[in-house]
């Protein structure tokens, strides 16, 4: 058993990568300590700024609002009900962590909960539905479909920051991919902190991109939150499992793999390495009026235009 780096007490974990291992109270008080600096250095949001955070009902996103609010930041919750059932009513259970945790907080802070099928008569998976493609479209759809919605709700709400709970193991994933297929495009735009524009894109933060699963999960326990184990039935066969998969076996025989490839990208893009990417010229949705690269209509109302083609013939 190794004892606390600053206690000497008990460790409940020991972080081989950082060579570091901490007791409950130290564990708990080193993730908010480095959450706060990471939010500091990449100059995510101020104490008066208005944080929406995106919460799913997993341990990431409940881990991040409670952490933001111990901070002493403004957040407040969305959830999005995307319908997916799969035979598991995956969405309708996750919705309830969300809400159980949410009652737990004070009275001040606010849970939104946002239903996709009652806004736009489809759930995410029967949008998928409406794209051609093979298996992996439900989540690019679903993609597509949060990231509209969470900044429409920013916008319409007035809030200033979007944050969402990515842990390094999503974003080494993601750098991976992008590595290995070489997207230009995609590597310019990763980034913990993605600045709002004059078109109405909010600003965006991931305060806890630089943790390892493992340790928002204890995060998660120690706190005693209660969150959704399970994973959407549609990340099953995903592409970012299994770049996860070889992420994981090189960091089992090197501790601090992952770590050390994202902060390489990070101070990659810090010294200006990277090509400096052509952000699309963005104009306003004509029907949604939210940003998008593309003349006329953006990517989200372009998936739902057959569907109120249909039901326009079904006026007529
Ligand atoms: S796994 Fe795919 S479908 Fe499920 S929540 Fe994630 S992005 Fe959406
Ligand atoms: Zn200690
Ligand atoms: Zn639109």
């Amino acid at each position: 058993m190794h004892r606390c780096r600053r206690c000497a007490a008990d460790s409940v974990i020991n972080m081989r990568q950082h060579r570091l291992a901490l007791c409950e109270a130290h564990f708990v008080e080193w993730i908010e300590q480095i959450t706060l600096r990471f939010i500091k250095k990449h100059r995510m949001f101020e104490p008066d700024d208005r944080i929406l955070v995106a919460v799913s009902g997993g341990k990431d996103s409940l881990s991040l609002w409670r952490i933001l609010l111990k901070l002493g930041f403004q957040a407040d919750g969305l959830y999005m009900d995307l319908g997916i059932d799969a035979g598991c009513s995956y969405s309708k259970r996750s919705g309830e962590y969300v809400e159980k945790f949410a009652q737990n907080l004070s009275p001040n802070v606010k849970l939104h909960v946002l239903d996709v099928a009652d806004i736009y008569g489809k759930t995410v998976p029967e949008m998928a539905s409406l794209r051609r493609g093979g298996k992996k479209k439900s989540c690019s759809v679903c993609g597509l479909v949060k990231r509209h919605e969470m900044n429409r709700v920013a916008r319409e709400l007035g809030y200033t920051v979007l944050a969402t709970g990515h842990n390094l193991d999503d974003e080494a994933a993601v750098l991976f991919g992008n590595v290995l297929h070489w997207e230009a495009e995609y590597l310019v735009r990763q980034s913990p902190m993605l600045p709002a524009d004059g078109v109405g894109l909010t600003k965006r933060a991931k305060p806890l991109a630089r943790f390892y699963e493992r340790e928002t999960a204890a995060y998660a326990i120690i706190c005693n939150i209660e969150y959704m184990q399970e994973e959407c039935p549609f990340s099953v066969g995903a592409t970012s499992l299994r770049l996860k998969e070889v992420l994981n076996s090189m960091e089992n025989s090197s501790p601090g793999t992952k770590l050390q490839f994202y902060f390489s990208f990070l101070r990659a893009k810090e010294n200006s390495l990277l090509p400096e990417g052509q952000r699309p010229e963005l104009r306003s949705c004509e029907r949604c009026g939210q940003a998008t690269g593309a003349p006329g209509l953006c990517a989200f109302c372009r998936l739902l235009e057959p569907a109120r083609a249909a039901s326009r013939l079904g006026q007529d």
